[in-house]
């Protein structure tokens, strides 16, 4: 096997563009690579690109009628079917929407591949993570469910139980849905509570069912929830899930958007506390799953000051080459970020943050609403594996 880890990219990912007033704007790829670049992290991975998945891998998850609406949509954005969740607001439609969506999904299956068949322990594709997008519908500019299609080719290529962790401020809720009957797959989001942010789920009980039943874990928190909550929730729930369920594959979707300036949320998390969960991550892939680590994007909206620098720690993690929080900044990459935006990108690769949180182990106040919201998580869903709450 290749020390090396293997960084998916391709330049045509962004044509994945909704359109100049739509927050996701395709330039928060090209400054995340252009920093990797700048740090000299493509010359510490295999970068590579991949195919676009095709119709059979995009059945794998999607109804055929919605890839016929898709691809409809992608030739005459002007005719795209709302009832798909297409030319919506959230998912305008525009020339390529397919295209640029199946390569996002391809680099995600090509990681999932790769480390499957032993040719690298980890891959990142921090294009992906577009977890919303249902079986029969674009939701939350999301098209095609890029981790819900990589989970099923691992299942597809024989995998037996796949964990997948999402920490993106907003639930996952397209790939619970894709596995909600699935005992293979055992899906842990992390998010800001369903009360004040989009998609409205992510709900403690919302734990799988019939087969499933069990396999489905949410964690809702309060907005406002900070680097120390964020961090305590995620070590009460994730580590004892993983080591009981020990599965073959870690799929994890590292969203941005949790961060204190992310324009579309209410959680206060930092990037060194995404940093820090990024570390567990990585750590958790080599003890429970044999370092077999998938690690994808996902949202994020501060796509200069937060983006950028969040996923090129993520990438550095991979790589075993991790960038020091101290760092400064490449100025030639500031210029790049000056160039393409008109704006000053930040200095350093931190927000001067030490990251610290208080085991669960130790004990919870139950009149706190962070261990509140994890002891829902508990108890609703620990049982159900047979782990105590
Ligand atoms: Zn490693
Ligand atoms: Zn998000």
């Amino acid at each position: 096997m290749s020390g090396r880890a293997q960084l998916m990219w391709d330049d045509a990912v962004t044509g994945y563009d909704f359109g100049d007033t739509h927050p996701m704007d395709p330039v928060r790829l090209a400054l995340t690579m252009g920093l990797v670049r700048a740090f000299g992290l493509d010359t510490a991975v295999d970068l590579r690109s991949a195919k676009p998945v095709g119709d059979s891998t995009l059945r794998l998850v999607h109804r055929q009628d919605y890839v016929a609406a898709v691809r409809a949509a992608s030739a005459d954005p002007r005719s795209a079917d709302q009832s798909y969740g297409l030319g919506t607001v959230d998912d305008p439609a525009f020339a390529g929407m397919h295209e640029a969506s199946a390569l996002i999904a391809g680099l995600s299956v090509g990681a999932a591949e790769a480390v499957w068949r032993g040719e690298t322990e980890h891959a990142v594709n921090f294009t992906g993570g577009l977890h919303h997008a249902m079986p029969g519908s674009a939701a939350g500019f999301c098209v095609y469910n890029d981790p819900a299609l990589a989970i099923a080719r691992l299942l597809e290529l024989g995998a037996e139980r796949v964990a997948y962790v999402d920490v993106d401020v907003h639930h996952g809720d397209g790939v619970q849905a894709a596995f909600w009957e699935d005992p293979r797959v055992l899906t842990i989001s992390l998010h800001e509570h369903p009360r004040t942010l989009f998609p409205q789920t992510g709900w403690p009980e919302e734990t799988g069912s019939g087969a499933g039943e069990g396999a489905a874990v949410n964690v809702a928190l309060p907005a406002g929830t900070g680097d120390a909550g964020w961090l305590r929730a995620f070590h009460a729930v994730v580590p004892e899930l993983l080591a009981d369920f020990r599965p073959q594959v870690l799929v994890t979707q590292h969203g941005a958007d949790t961060h204190f300036e992310d324009p579309l949320a209410h959680l206060a998390v930092s990037l060194d506390a995404q940093r820090s969960v990024m570390e567990s991550c990585h750590e958790l892939a080599h003890r429970y799953a044999d370092g077999r680590w998938v690690a994808l994007g996902g949202g994020g909206y501060a796509v200069v000051d937060v983006v950028p620098r969040s996923w090129t720690h993520l990438v550095g993690i991979a790589a075993h080459a991790p960038v020091d929080p101290e760092s400064v900044v490449p100025p030639s990459w500031r210029d790049l970020v000056y160039a393409r935006t008109r704006q000053l990108g930040p200095g350093r690769m931190t927000d001067g943050r030490t990251p610290a949180w208080q085991a669960w182990e130790d004990g919870y106040d139950p009149a706190d609403r962070l261990d509140q919201a994890v002891l829902a998580s508990r108890k609703a869903a620990f049982p159900l594996r047979g782990l105590l709450t």
